[in-house]
């Protein structure tokens, strides 16, 4: 059952979390945990009371079942508050957020955590043709439609890791499927030779075509078209081409990146709006190698720093600049390979890689830690603080 925000005391200060997502629930946890007998309300708002496991969407999409995780379970007896709605309106000047249109919700910090989307605005027919793996509800209905496809072609646009995760899965549970990836770089171009030799001859194994080095210009019914007029056939398209967060932030005035992203100080707030932290995908967050590309890898930390930093500023302290550096790329190739690229703290490739069969062990402990980690941090919660600072590469000559 969801609660609604509750009356609260005169002198009470309410923190808000919207998105109770990878950086949002290690927010939660951690802040709870951290302010427990402190004059605060902690209130998490979420679309949905089950947490979406992101990173295992294109499972959902071959029609595997993920596990219950219950978020209004993990939260109970932590002290922080579960509001289930769908955030229409942040504003950002009256300090309330608008929930289903119908209830609004106060607050005195605010915690930006809403994830982000594909972006499905930039090339034609895709908004209206193409599936995405967004959210649990899209990555059903791809599976129904798969379940049904038979003999049919599936082309998966967008040559990054999740496109590669999505294709390898959909051709290792549908092997009766013609299944091709699409886009501009070569998979697996992010990472050292070896690494990239095995994912790619994973996926020639599980029968995907590759077609790199070109961009889809346009969804038609049956097929997509690529730059240069040559078509692919197309029973089903999935869309993995790129990301976007949603237009709440940009609409309530905070000032956001190109991609809607909230841009941040050093500390994870707002740099327009202080009382605002932005956490996770949501979040422009600068290090010295460059502003954070979204994972779960990085949101989690932004999500516990967050945390720190406004039950540091609740006891009167300053918060301290966020450093993060990146570790490792863990690949799934299907349920029975996987490969992992360890990386330098700005996700440029080292020579360490893993491959089969400890490579799934590695992703598959990688991908379950989340939920063990929330329920641990909400108990004690220094012990989330700890992640790779990325030394050198992280310092940013101007650090606000
Ligand atoms: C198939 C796939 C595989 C991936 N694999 C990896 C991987 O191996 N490693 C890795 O590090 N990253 C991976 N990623 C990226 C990773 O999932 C994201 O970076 C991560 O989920 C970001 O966490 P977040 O908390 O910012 O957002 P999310 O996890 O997306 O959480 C946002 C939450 O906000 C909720 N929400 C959004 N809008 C609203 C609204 N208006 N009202 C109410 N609630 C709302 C959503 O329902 C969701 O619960 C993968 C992504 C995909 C799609």
């Amino acid at each position: 059952m969801s609660t609604a925000q509750r009356q609260v005391p005169a002198g009470t200060h309410r923190v808000l979390i919207l998105g109770a997502g990878y950086a949002g629930m290690a927010a939660a946890t951690q802040l709870a945990a951290r302010t427990r007998r402190a004059d605060v309300q902690v209130t998490v708002v979420n679309a949905q009371e089950r947490f979406t496991e992101r990173l295992r969407l294109h499972m959902t999409a071959t029609g595997q079942r993920l596990a219950e995780l219950d978020i209004t379970e993990l939260l109970a007896g932590t002290g922080a508050q579960f509001v289930r709605g769908w955030v229409t309106a942040v504003d950002a000047h009256a300090k309330t957020v608008r929930v289903d249109d119908s209830r609004v919700l106060r607050y005195d910090t605010l915690v930006y955590a809403l994830g982000s989307v594909t972006d499905t605005a930039t090339v034609p027919g895709v908004e209206e043709r193409a599936y995405t793996l967004d959210g649990p509800n899209g990555a059903t209905t791809l599976a129904d439609r798969l379940a049904r496809l038979g003999a049919g072609t599936v082309v998966v646009v967008g040559s990054g890791l999740t496109g590669v995760e999505a294709a390898a899965e959909i051709a290792e549970r549908h092997p009766e499927v013609g299944v091709t990836l699409v886009g501009q770089q070569d998979p697996g171009a992010s990472m050292n030779p070896k690494a990239r030799a095995y994912l790619r001859g994973a996926l020639t194994r599980l029968g995907v075509q590759v077609i790199s080095g070109t961009a889809v210009t346009r969804v038609r019914p049956d097929a997509v078209e690529l730059a240069g007029a040559e078509t692919v056939a197309a029973d089903v398209v999935l869309w993995t081409g790129g990301t976007r967060a949603a237009p709440l932030a940009a609409a309530a005035g905070l000032t956001v990146d190109e991609r809607g992203r909230v841009v941040t100080d050093s500390a994870l707030r707002s740099v327009s709006h202080p009382e605002v932290y932005a956490i996770g995908d949501a979040a422009a967050i600068r290090q010295g190698y460059g502003v954070l590309h979204g994972t779960c890898q990085s949101g989690m930390p932004t999500g516990v720093h967050a945390a720190v930093s406004i039950a540091r500023a609740l006891r009167g302290r300053q918060p301290r600049p966020f450093r993060f550096g990146y570790y490792h790329t863990p690949v799934s190739l299907g349920r029975n390979d996987a490969v992992v690229q360890f990386t330098r703290p700005d996700d440029s490739p080292r020579r360490g890689c893993l491959t089969g069969r400890m490579a799934v062990w590695y992703k598959e402990t990688v991908s379950a830690s989340p939920w063990p980690t929330y329920r641990r941090m909400s108990r004690l919660p220094s012990s989330g603080a700890f992640w790779p600072r990325g030394g050198r590469f992280t310092r940013l000559r101007n650090a606000r």
